[in-house]
């Protein structure tokens, strides 16, 4: 199994490679070249499988043997999920009206990023302990991904992670769940500005090669293939559990429809590449009033808007779901010139018009919707009046569409749940609704925080690179690092 860019440029790099990589050199993201198909027998065969060994099945089609032996991938895998809070690590819970939510929102920092990211996690660990070097993670946040990356990472070997988030424009659990790792290989920043301002010195620092090899700079986004690969048996996993596959024989596959809440479209993604594999699925992506993803699935009008609308959804405000790219390379028919001639126009204009070919193909794989925070409370209340179920926003998303689309009798259905509704406690009391908050969240309250202030310094890019030389320089002769509490 070898990977190849979307833009056409680089093939038959390992695994290994991808994994330590962000975007491909040629600007486009990493895919696999070949997509394996599973056959019917072997859906049946996995029927009764964990979500755990469905994770397991999942990796070993896409990381050969000889980069990790079978037995290792299942003891990473294990031990990356060892710490959720359900035996599963997720959990799927009928409701009324043919209802099906899956929940992935059991691991520490209660959302589904934290499956994928513990795996990613673990997967580069056992490559820099192989090779004995380290690697620094650095990661610019908007809410979900920096805490879920310092808990992926806190106390592995070999691992840094710095992470910048904006001042004051997350919720209080999202921060403190940064704030209060004491792990000497944490390095948390609070800068005043938005996520987009902070984009810009991260993008500099990953652009300035030597200092990339010199460290290991990394990002842990879900430009990042492992971590699509990993959300691959989220769909698995759906299916194998809802569509009653066990009771068909022969060729036929009866089919699932999976809606999922859309944001950088990695999960979306995930989802149309096991539909790909041969999984029958029919994959519905919802999103916020931030609704370039639905644009583009109606009528072809990839674009972005003028600005980022803050909802009460945060972890899906974007602009630019940079995954499409790999669903369009996917439904090209792997063509890399044409997206690359797509994509190069998007990120010059932002603006593209999907060819006619392409949007035909492309929305008989998705289908798609756009709620504005009216409806995400609409659908938060009667989900909790139709069954005590509370769900975050996010998931409100999805369950927006359950409501609004019925589920005919003989179809089966599954909304994909992203987040606890205990990380947006301020949404729930808006729509009039109350949260008995979990330990989890309780305990934050009253753990020491730690961060460093950026403030408004024009100079972030400095104090960044100065404090990541600081980390090297520190490893090097082998001592801890402690970042300055401030
Ligand atoms: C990250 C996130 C999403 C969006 O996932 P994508 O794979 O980027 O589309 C949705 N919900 C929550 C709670 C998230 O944290």
């Amino acid at each position: 199994m070898r990977y190849c860019s979307t833009r056409g440029g680089v093939h038959g790099w390992t695994f290994r490679d991808v994994l330590f990589s962000g975007y491909a050199p040629d600007g486009g993201m990493f895919m696999p070249e070949m997509i394996p198909s599973l056959a019917p027998a072997t859906l049946r065969s996995w029927s009764s499988l964990s979500y755990q060994q469905l994770v397991c099945e999942v990796c070993s089609l896409f990381i050969p043997e000889q980069l990790i032996p079978k037995h290792d991938l299942e003891a990473l895998i294990s031990s990356s999920l060892s710490r959720f809070s359900v035996p599963d690590a997720v959990r799927m819970v009928r409701l009324k009206g043919s209802l099906s939510i899956l929940e992935l929102f059991h691991g520490e920092t209660l959302a589904f990023k934290d499956l994928a990211m513990m795996c990613t996690a673990r997967f580069l660990e056992y490559f820099l302990h192989k090779e004995n070097t380290r690697a620094i993670i650095l990661v610019g946040t908007s809410g979900d991904t920096g805490s879920s990356a310092i808990s992926s990472v806190c106390g592995l070997n070999g691992l840094d992670v710095v992470v910048v988030f904006p001042s004051g424009r997350i919720t209080t659990v999202q921060e403190r769940q940064m704030t209060t790792h004491m792990e000497d290989n944490v390095h948390v920043f609070a800068a005043d500005g938005s996520s987009d301002d902070i984009d810009v010195p991260l993008r500099k620092l990953f652009a300035d090669l030597d200092l990339v090899k010199r460290y290991g700079l990394m990002s842990l986004n879900s430009v990042n293939w492992s971590r699509i690969l990993v959300q691959l048996a989220h769909f698995l996993y759906a299916y194998l559990q809802l569509s009653d596959i066990k009771k068909t024989e022969g060729d036929c596959l009866p089919d699932l429809e999976v809606v999922v809440p859309t944001g950088g479209a990695g999960n979306i993604t995930a989802g149309c590449i096991m539909k790909q594999m041969g999984i029958p699925l029919r994959l519905v992506a919802m999103v916020n009033s931030n609704d370039i993803v639905h644009r583009t699935v109606q009528s072809g009008d990839f674009s972005m808007a003028g600005s980022v609308q803050q909802t009460m959804a945060p972890a899906i405000d974007i602009q630019d779901p940079y995954n499409m790219e790999r669903i369009f390379w996917l439904l090209s028919g792997k063509d890399g010139a044409l997206i690359k001639d797509m994509m190069e126009q998007f990120q010059r204009t932002h603006r593209l018009s999907v060819p006619e070919t392409l949007h035909r193909k492309l929305c008989s794989v998705l289908s798609s919707g756009s709620v504005t925070d009216e409806g995400i409370m609409e659908a938060m209340v009667r989900c909790w009046e139709e069954n005590q179920y509370l769900v975050c926003p996010h998931t409100a998303v999805a369950v927006w569409y359950h409501y609004h689309c019925p589920v005919l009798p003989e179809q089966k259905r599954c909304c994909i749940a992203t987040a606890s509704p205990a990380k947006f406690q301020g949404v729930v009391e808006k729509a009039g609704l109350t949260l008995d908050l979990p330990e989890a969240v309780r305990v934050l309250e009253t753990k020491e925080a730690r961060c460093k202030d950026l403030g408004r310094r024009e100079n972030w890019e400095a104090a960044l690179r100065e404090h990541i030389e600081a980390i090297g320089a520190a490893r090097q002769c082998g001592e801890p690092f402690y970042a300055s509490a401030n």
